[in-house]
């Protein structure tokens, strides 16, 4: 099979990096015992204690979808509802996975232009019904960063968690791209989450660096309880677990989870700069992490599709460029060159 250029429509075509698939091949040799009860699995949680400087309780699953559902029906009751941002993953995106698992729970949406959930938001949801007849809302989730790519500061998710001590709320952070976020922040693990208040993360793997798996990370232990169980139920406990978990291993020791993400970042940033000057393209949202979503013309959109590049545009109608760890900044280059092409094609710029 030839190797096509490499696109840039979603962080999941990307492949695994070295460091994961070294990892990988360690565990691989010679045997280990199933299903988590082995040394790769322990330590695998024992470099994220390390990572979120904290005792947390650390769970490997298969999918983000798997992660944000079983963390979020632990948190729930079937009579619960959970706050999300209307732009929320688990709302668009998962099936409705987590009212699924949740055995009913249902997700009140607060509209948001941005994808962001902001203390009144929350606030007004939360207050808007109180009786009987209206599922309790019990738990609030923030998507760090967003699906269009803004992340949430350490001071916006701290005003965040104060409401939900306030109101009686767990707070769950969908992290899908979690690194990204600590990338784009500066900041360490811990100052994002649980030092800002937040009960559960969903830790993704996949799009930063891994070839699957998400870490549902427990800053309150007590939260975790049976949560082994439902993940075996869900069909989420790897046999050989330690194909889940080692890869982790190499990702967080090398420093590799922070570094992948530094280079989808500095690679949205790159393709950001080169377009800033063609008037007939927009950003249509300011890029803060691994990223760009523009607005075009469709005639330009068209030029660049005729061009071969691929992109999705079902977010907000701009055509959506992710970057991961692989992304080369060669490629990143022609597909700069290639949008300002396109304009000049169309006569546009
Ligand atoms: C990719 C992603 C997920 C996980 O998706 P899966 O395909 O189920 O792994 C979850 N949340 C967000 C915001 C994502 O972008």
């Amino acid at each position: 099979m030839t190797t096509e250029p490499q696109q840039f429509a979603s962080d999941n075509y990307a492949g695994a990096c070295p460091e994961a698939l070294e990892a990988m091949l360690a565990a691989n040799a010679g045997s280990a015992v199933a299903y988590g009860d082995d040394g790769w699995t322990q330590r695998a949680s024992d470099s994220f204690r390390t990572l979120f400087e904290t005792d947390c309780e650390i769970f490997f699953v298969f999918n983000g979808t798997a992660a944000n559902s079983l963390a979020l029906a632990s948190l729930c009751q079937s009579y619960h509802s959970v706050i999300c941002s209307s732009a929320a993953h688990v709302e668009t995106d998962e099936c409705g996975a987590p009212e699924f698992f949740s055995n009913g729970s249902k997700l009140l949406l607060a509209p948001s232009a941005d994808g962001k959930l902001t203390p009144e938001a929350i606030r007004t949801l939360a207050g808007s019904r109180s009786d009987i007849h209206f599922p309790k809302p019990r738990v609030v989730t923030i998507t760090q960063p967003t699906e269009t790519g803004q992340v949430y500061s350490v001071a916006e998710v701290r005003a965040i968690s104060a409401v939900c001590r306030e109101l009686g709320l767990k707070l769950h952070m969908d992290g899908a791209r979690f690194a990204h976020a600590c990338a784009a922040l500066g900041c360490t693990p811990a100052a994002i989450t649980w030092e800002a208040g937040v009960d559960v993360l969903c830790f993704g793997g996949t799009k930063n660096g891994l070839m699957v798996g998400e870490a549902v990370i427990f800053f309150d232990r007590a939260l975790a309880e049976d949560f082994d169980y439902r993940c075996k139920q869900a069909g989420q406990l790897a046999s050989k677990m330690r194909f889940l978990s080692a890869p982790w291993i190499g990702l967080i020791e090398s420093g590799a989870w922070l570094r992948n993400a530094e280079h989808g970042n500095a690679c949205a940033e790159r393709l950001a700069a080169r377009v800033a000057d063609l008037p007939a393209v927009q950003l249509l949202f300011p890029v803060q992490a691994n990223s760009v979503f523009l607005v075009a013309p469709d005639a330009v959109l068209d030029e660049l599709r005729a061009r071969g590049w691929r992109f999705y545009t079902f977010i907000g109608g701009g055509a959506r460029f992710m970057f991961a760890w692989d992304a080369d900044p060669a490629r990143v280059d022609q597909l700069a060159a290639d949008i300002r092409a396109a304009c000049e094609v169309r006569a546009l710029a």
